[in-house]
């Protein structure tokens, strides 16, 4: 069995790799593959890229080209429920892209020729997502200084299953998260890839979850230090439960 693990963000592709031994790399459209193991799975980790296209793209060659047959999606996403705080987990029930609209001659957000809207995430692997966040919060307090953690605000941490929505635009107003909430009201968080992957996986019958750390609130505030959440937090987050859900 191999695992793809693609990660949105190159903190945390760097953070994985670290666990990775035996590892082989690969160069292919633009991307570097790396091939190994992390405990006793054979893993093949890779950078997404951002956005519909590069992702598609990018999972397209972990299956044809690396032959994957499980895939583990890791990034973060802005917060579309107002309940979800910045450091709070999804791990994806089902997702869909609130950018595709090919009325009328396809209900809105259905994905042309394929009767689908919402893409379904693996039960088992999402079982094992959120599994592996049990311990999250006291090895971040062990390994993130107080400080970044009191910056982001960081005090508990909620791990949610629910809807993702996907599209190719960064969502910084609440105005845009609304309009998304009117129509599709169970979305939970949004982000630029995971619906775009789940498709593709879809296609290949390729079982998925996507796990994605609150980074922001989706609306004006999103002023939050991208970088140095993701460097500071965010990739312990990827780190512990994609490791955690390959020890189990
Ligand atoms: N780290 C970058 C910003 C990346 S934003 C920087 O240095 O500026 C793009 C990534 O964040 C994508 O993987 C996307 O899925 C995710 N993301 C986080 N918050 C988002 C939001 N509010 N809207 C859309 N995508 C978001």
């Amino acid at each position: 069995m191999r695992i793809g693990i693609m990660g949105a963000m190159t903190e945390e592709v760097d953070s994985i790799h670290s666990h990775m031994t035996n590892v082989k790399e690969f160069e292919h459209g633009d991307r570097k593959y790396y091939i190994g193991n992390i405990n006793s799975h054979e893993v093949v980790l890779v950078f997404s890229r951002w956005g519909k296209v590069a992702s598609a793209a990018t999972v397209t060659s972990l299956i044809t080209e690396f032959k994957i047959d499980h895939l583990i999606f890791t990034g973060v996403a802005g917060a579309a429920d107002p309940s979800l705080n910045i450091g709070d987990i999804v791990v994806s029930e089902q997702l869909y892209q609130h950018d595709m609209d090919a009325r009328p001659l396809f209900k809105k957000h259905q994905i042309p020729l394929t009767k689908i809207t919402f893409f379904q995430a693996d039960p088992l692997l999402k079982e094992k997502a959120h599994r592996a966040t049990d311990g999250l919060f006291a090895s971040l307090t062990a390994k993130i200084p107080a400080e970044s953690l009191a910056r982001f605000n960081i005090r508990e941490l909620k791990c949610r299953f629910g809807t993702i929505a996907t599209g190719d635009q960064f969502i910084y107003s609440r105005e845009r998260t609304e309009a998304i909430l009117a129509d599709v009201p169970e979305t939970v968080a949004v982000e630029m890839e995971g619906g775009a992957v789940a498709q593709v996986c879809n296609d290949y019958k390729i079982p998925f979850v996507v796990i994605r750390t609150i980074s922001d609130k989706a609306d004006h505030t999103s002023e939050i230090d991208f970088p140095a959440f993701i460097n500071e937090v965010a990739r312990h987050y990827s780190e512990h439960i994609v490791t955690g859900m390959l020890r189990l």
